[in-house]
């Protein structure tokens, strides 16, 4: 309790540029960061927030860098370079859980409509345990030598915020780190928990759109058409048979049509009908053998029903590819050693991978490879968690309205997990 109290509500952080009386709540951060989330590039008031803490902590910060990124150094004399990112962004999402600091921010999307948003990520867990992690640095500056690089990130979600900040730079305008490091948080831990997966973790993904074009027509005379309806249901029955018949058994592949749009009225055959996919995928191979099949499903589609060819399907592979993310093995090891030292070996699980994806693996792809690594850190509240195993009851995932991290021991946990592994990592 001595130690949650410290780490959690009485930051007195003595450094130059920071009076010794003045605080900075952890618990009130977080609330305030959940009350009032922004979406993917539109994260201005919080980086804002954070950078404004920073820079109160004596931080050396550079803001706007890659969007609404902020890139801050803490350097504590000659040693290694260790980035630690945290992403800012909400998602467009009613937040449904109850809490007396629940959001009902509204933003306007980016085809301009007004929707609640929602930390229904837990980015503000991420932003706040951040920041708890650079106090604690502080605080404990005589145990380590070496830079700390701090990388706020916009537009995680949206999958072009890792991107932008690697575009603007960030690896050549500032220290190149040694290792790069992150924590997600988890919704089937709980909260005092974290979790690690050396090597592949998290799935490449893909989102691809498709227009299956016909001949419209009255729907009583559909022999004068080319109905795409058809034709879609045709094509998303094949698509099924991609990662059951086509891919090796032993990969992991996703395919998800997540929406389909065509037609107006009972009696109208439509012209098209379009289609939203999501691909999942580990390896490269796999990725190119979905995609190209894929294709290839759709051509022979359009063939058999008799379309000419400027009737083929039209198929957009979207620029938000998100790259698998590989935990470097050495360096899951290193953290995870450190971690157990910090909470306990009965803490600290190896979990499996998942076919979400994260875009900051793209930190790691940059040449010459950075190792990096992300790491599960528990957020469900420990009653809710006995009670879903005891009555079998579903939790709410990730990006679900109801997901409602329990702040106070997540945070200390990752604080204290978090800053155990920088440390340990800066003097071996
Ligand atoms: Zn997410
Ligand atoms: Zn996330």
């Amino acid at each position: 309790m001595k130690i949650i109290l410290s780490i959690l509500f009485i930051f007195i952080v003595s450094t130059s540029s920071l009076q010794a009386d003045e605080k900075v709540d952890l618990i009130n951060l977080y609330k305030e960061l959940h009350a009032n989330p922004e979406l993917s590039f539109k994260e201005e008031r919080t980086s804002k927030k954070l950078a404004n803490i920073l820079k109160g902590l004596g931080l050396e910060v550079t803001e706007n860098f890659g969007g609404y990124g902020v890139v801050a150094l803490l350097k504590n004399g000659e040693g290694k370079t260790i980035m630690l990112r945290a992403d800012m962004d909400g998602l467009p999402v009613e937040e449904l859980t109850g809490a007396p600091y629940a959001s009902r921010t509204k933003s306007i999307n980016q085809v301009g409509d007004e929707v609640f948003t929602m930390h229904a990520c837990g980015h503000d867990i991420h932003m706040t345990s951040l920041i708890g992690t650079v106090i604690n640095l502080l605080e404990k500056k005589d145990k380590w030598q070496g830079t700390l690089m701090i990388n706020l990130q916009p537009a995680e979600e949206v999958s072009g915020g890792a991107r932008n900040m690697i575009k603007e730079g960030i690896f050549e305008k500032f220290p190149r780190p040694d290792f790069n490091l992150a924590f997600h948080v988890s919704a089937d831990l709980p909260a005092g928990k974290v979790g690690y997966v050396p090597g592949w973790a998290m799935a490449n993904v893909d989102s691809m759109d498709i227009t299956i074009k016909g001949v419209g027509g009255h729907g009583a005379y559909p022999h004068t058409t080319k109905d795409p309806i058809v034709m879609a249901s045709q094509l998303i029955n094949n698509l099924q048979t991609i990662v059951s018949r086509e891919i090796a058994p032993i990969e992991a592949a996703v395919v998800t049509v997540g929406s389909i749009h065509g037609g107006t009225k009972h009696n109208v055959i439509p012209s098209e009908v379009r289609l939203q996919l999501t691909l999942r995928s580990y390896t490269d191979e796999v990725r190119n053998q979905t995609i190209s099949t894929i294709r290839r499903m759709a051509r022979g589609l359009a063939e058999a029903n008799g379309l000419s060819k400027e009737s083929y399907p039209e198929i957009t592979l979207k620029d938000e590819y998100t790259p698998a993310l590989f935990n470097n093995p050495e360096l899951t090891e290193k953290v995870r050693t450190s971690f157990e030292s910090a909470l306990g070996k009965e803490n600290v699980l190896k979990l499996s991978p998942v076919m979400g994806g994260e875009d900051f693996g793209m930190y790691g792809r940059v040449e010459p490879i950075i190792p990096t690594a992300l790491f599960w850190l528990g957020a469900v509240n420990k009653k809710v968690y006995d009670t879903s195993l005891r009555e079998n009851i579903g939790l709410p995932s990730l990006h679900s309205a109801y997901f409602l991290p329990d702040p106070e021991p997540t945070i200390s946990t990752g604080v204290k997990a978090m800053s155990t592994a920088i440390i340990d990592l800066y003097q071996n």
